[in-house]
């Protein structure tokens, strides 16, 4: 199965490239590239097959994206949150009825959103202020996201917020699903989409700022983990690793695809009357890029086929920091180098150089900077929660974090 999959991603890689610089230049979401991806069985690989998807394993999932990145980062990342994140948390906690719902949008080529950063809570994720205050059979939602990924484009979308009972008492930190359909213009679930950043790559992907104001959801769309609202927050984060493996694994395609186009151009292209591939110089370049790269494959693989303690089903939160981390910056590198291997022609944008170098710097922030991954590796090295994890609770009256227990 996985091969079939993965094979279905090399050949849909040459019409991915083509396009690429289409999509970037007139910053248009891929929605033909969608369309491919879900007749390909792609989209939703990994939703069990009682749910109509393919069971597929977080390691298939990686593997694919790995391939897509290699030609077009936008559509890999479609793959990364058509599988992982969003709605792999709500066919690990959601009720049958929220499984039933997501899982055919997801099949379909819907890219889940999911909502989490708010201007005051970025690395401070725990601090967020929006609400969900419970009235009657309904939550009622208040609070502003933004750089939400997808947001004027998907349809399903996990918001996280502050639960609160009718008294306004605070019961911890849960998802809500929302649905909304954009393309239509029926914006079912009532929030606005503010405004779209203009990022400096990944310009086809719809970065946004959503408002909740006063929007109602039934109970019935509360995705409260396993462990109750109180650690929601905890476990929410914990669905959110293989989120962080995916977007590792689109670096780790970018840089793959950068040594592959340096070392074409080095065996073609000629100074001195030797090919560039004959200088030394370069060629310890090209074997320290390809290194690196599989090193930062061996940390995501690993991390992909690893699971949180207690039977958690998701990769465990050290190996996934570890292997982001790596594999953000080494990406960061290896592109760079390989655009300075085609001296000015990397610079302009007859190669997709310049491209890959704006659409990869990126991943050490996403999902978790470098500087929130070390943190979190250095607390898991000295067997401590620290303040400043994303797994750190704190409740909106406190001034100190509380670490989830
Ligand atoms: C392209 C893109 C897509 C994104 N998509 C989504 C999405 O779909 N959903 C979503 O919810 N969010 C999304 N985000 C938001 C992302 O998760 C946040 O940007 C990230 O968590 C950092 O928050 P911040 O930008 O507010 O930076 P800040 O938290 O303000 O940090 C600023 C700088 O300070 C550093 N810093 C902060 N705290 C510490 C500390 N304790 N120790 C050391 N250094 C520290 C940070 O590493 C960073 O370098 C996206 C961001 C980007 C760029």
């Amino acid at each position: 199965m996985t091969h079939t999959l993965i094979d279905a991603a090399r050949e849909l890689a040459p019409s991915f490239g083509a396009r690429a610089q289409e999509w970037d230049k007139t910053r248009s979401y891929c929605w033909q590239n969608i369309d491919d991806l879900v007749s390909a069985g792609i989209m939703g690989m990994s939703i069990p097959g009682e749910y109509g998807g393919r069971g597929a394993s977080f390691l298939d999932v990686v593997s694919v994206v790995e391939e897509i990145a290699r030609s077009c980062a936008l559509t890999a990342r479609v793959v990364v949150e058509g599988n992982l994140g969003g709605i792999s948390a709500v066919m690990a906690y959601g009720s049958a009825a929220q499984k039933a719902f997501c899982a055919p949008l997801v099949l379909a080529g819907d890219k889940p959103a999911i909502c989490i950063t708010e201007p005051d809570a970025g690395s401070a994720a725990s601090q967020m202020q929006t609400t969900a205050r419970k009235k009657g059979g309904k939550y009622i939602l208040n609070g502003t996201k933004h750089w939400i990924t997808g947001g004027g484009v998907s349809k399903l979308h996990l918001v996280f917020a502050r639960v609160m009972n009718e008294a306004g008492i605070e019961q911890g930190i849960g998802g809500f699903i929302l649905f909304a359909d954009p393309r239509s213009g029926d914006c079912l679930a009532g929030f606005e989409v503010v405004r779209r950043e203009h990022t400096l790559g990944l310009c086809g992907m719809p970065e946004a700022e959503l408002r909740f104001d006063n929007v109602e959801v039934d109970k019935k769309w509360l995705l409260e983990p396993p462990s109750g609202l109180k650690h929601g927050f905890a476990d929410l984060m914990s669905a959110y690793n293989s989120q962080r493996v995916g977007a590792g694994a689109v670096a780790l395609g970018i840089a793959a695809g950068a040594h592959e186009h340096a070392k074409r151009y080095l065996l073609d292209r000629k100074q001195f009357g030797r090919p560039l591939a004959e200088f030394q110089g370069l060629q310890w370049m090209l074997a320290d890029m390809d290194t690196q790269i599989h090193a930062a494959r061996l940390l995501l693989r690993d991390a992909a086929q690893s699971r949180g303690p207690d039977g958690s089903a998701f990769p465990d939160m050290t190996k996934a920091a570890r292997a982001k981390l790596f594999a953000s910056e080494m990406a960061i590198k290896v592109v760079n180098d390989a655009l300075q291997m085609f001296g000015a022609r990397g610079y302009g944008d007859q190669e997709p150089l310049e491209r890959m170098y704006r659409d990869v710097r990126m991943f050490t922030i996403g999902g978790g900077t470098a500087q929130v991954l070390r943190t979190q590796i250095a607390g898991s090295i000295l067997g401590i929660k620290t303040p400043q994890s994303r797994d750190g609770y704190m409740r909106l009256s406190d001034t100190t974090p509380v670490a989830a227990e």
